[in-house]
């Protein structure tokens, strides 16, 4: 994701966990709490395919795409919409 200016900031602060962190955003200067999303990331897919290899019906292993737990988080700066760091599972 980038923001208006096409900046890309990942990480730069942390750590980030998956809940929202009140940060100071390197972009705007702004002081606020991170706005944050849910993507599937690796280990969903592996979650996935573990539960598949289990021999569970195939509907069961799409669970995990629908379980934020097992997501990555994107924090994202809620004034200017930088992404300010992504907390991956693994
Ligand atoms: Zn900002």
């Amino acid at each position: 994701m980038a923001n208006a200016a096409g900046q890309v900031i990942v990480a730069t602060i942390g750590p980030f966990g998956d809940s929202p962190v009140q940060v100071t955003c390197p972009s705007c200067h702004q002081t606020g709490v991170t706005k944050v999303e849910f993507s599937s990331g690796l280990i969903t897919y592996l979650f996935c395919g573990g539960l598949f290899m289990c021999g569970l019906v195939l509907g069961c292993c799409l669970i995990p795409f629908c379980v934020d737990r097992l997501r990555d988080a994107k924090h994202s700066c809620s004034n200017c919409k930088a992404v300010l760091g992504v907390y991956k599972r693994l």
